[in-house]
């Protein structure tokens, strides 16, 4: 977690008064621990209850009541003046990275992970290559700032043609999957907390996938999702989707969940907000909720080998 003096004196640099504070699910329950430790610095402090899923979502609306939001757990993806990114760090010991090399095929290996240990990327480039390996890393852009960076919602630093292999260090599932599907590659994922390591296997994922494609193949509507929040608004995309079939309608969404799904009482949706939203949250949605690349596949503009992973 943040060095509260730092973020001290950046507040006292910028001469506020009143602070916001957002947190992600994972973060919120350090809200009264920082609260505390600013109010006793002399700060007012407001904190954000809703749900916060990423950098793509500011509680901007604070921005009415406090001098400065700051957003925890994240990488800067939408500039404001008034906001301060606190990414969220989580240390491993390098080391660990030794359990992934018997399932390399080669010796070169890009490397990527999550902003909680990009900080870490150093190390673990040091110890590959004194085993003889050699390294490949991408620098940061745009969404994701920091050099081997990838987010739920960009793989761009997992595209390294030259390289043998692809290390994803990082927990879960859904972003080795991801970098797979984004480059085509030997996907090694390594669980630097556990110590677990896998080869990805992205086809299970493209078998469930087809499935939900073809429930939503004879929708009689289809409703196309465009985001209100700031970082996850495609309109332009939508528009798009939405000329592709007179049966597909643009729906404005803040919360995309199942009840208000239900209550719009659509078919089928095309997705257009959070990539993950269709991916990881399928099983809870009462109806197929599309990517734009799956319903162009429906529509017959974009072929099935051209299957792609939503990115924005
Ligand atoms: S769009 Fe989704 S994956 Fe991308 S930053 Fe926002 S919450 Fe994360």
């Amino acid at each position: 977690m943040t060095v509260i003096s730092d973020l001290v004196q950046q507040l006292r640099e910028r001469n506020v008064r009143t602070v916001a504070l957002q947190f992600p699910a994972g973060l919120k329950r350090q809200s009264e621990g920082i609260t505390h430790a600013l109010r006793e610095e002399g700060f007012s402090v407001i904190i954000s209850g809703d749900p916060s899923y990423g950098a793509c979502d500011l509680a901007l609306d604070l921005l009415a009541y406090a001098d400065v939001l700051v957003h925890f757990g994240h990488t800067p993806l939408l500039y404001h003046p008034n906001v301060i990114y606190e990414p969220c760090r989580e240390d491993f010991d390098p080391a660990i990275v030794r359990k992934a090399i018997p399932f390399f095929k080669g010796k070169r290996i890009g490397i990527v992970t999550t902003v909680q240990h990009t900080h870490l990327l150093g190390d673990v480039e040091r110890l590959l290559q004194s085993l003889g390996y050699e390294t490949l890393i991408r620098p940061g852009e745009g969404r994701t700032p920091e050099p081997g960076q990838v987010l739920g919602c960009s793989f761009g630093a997992a595209r390294i043609p030259e390289a043998s292999d692809i290390l994803f260090i990082g927990t879960g599932v859904f972003h080795p999957l991801g970098v797979q599907l984004a480059t085509g590659m030997h996907v090694v994922a390594l669980d630097p907390l556990a110590g677990n390591v896998e080869e990805t296997d992205a086809r299970t994922f493209l078998i469930r996938r087809h499935s939900v494609m073809e429930k939503a193949r004879d929708a009689k509507h289809y409703g196309v999702i465009v985001s209100r929040k700031q970082g996850q608004n495609r309109y332009t995309l939508a528009q798009r989707l939405t000329s592709l079939s007179d049966r597909a309608y643009l729906i404005f969404m803040d919360e995309v969940n199942p009840d208000e799904l239900l209550n719009l009482g659509f078919a089928a949706y095309v997705n257009t907000a959070c990539p993950r939203l269709s991916y990881d949250d399928q099983i809870r949605f009462p109806v197929p909720v599309l990517t734009p690349a799956e319903f162009e596949i429906l529509c017959g503009v974009r072929s099935w080998d051209e299957y792609s992973i939503d990115e924005i």
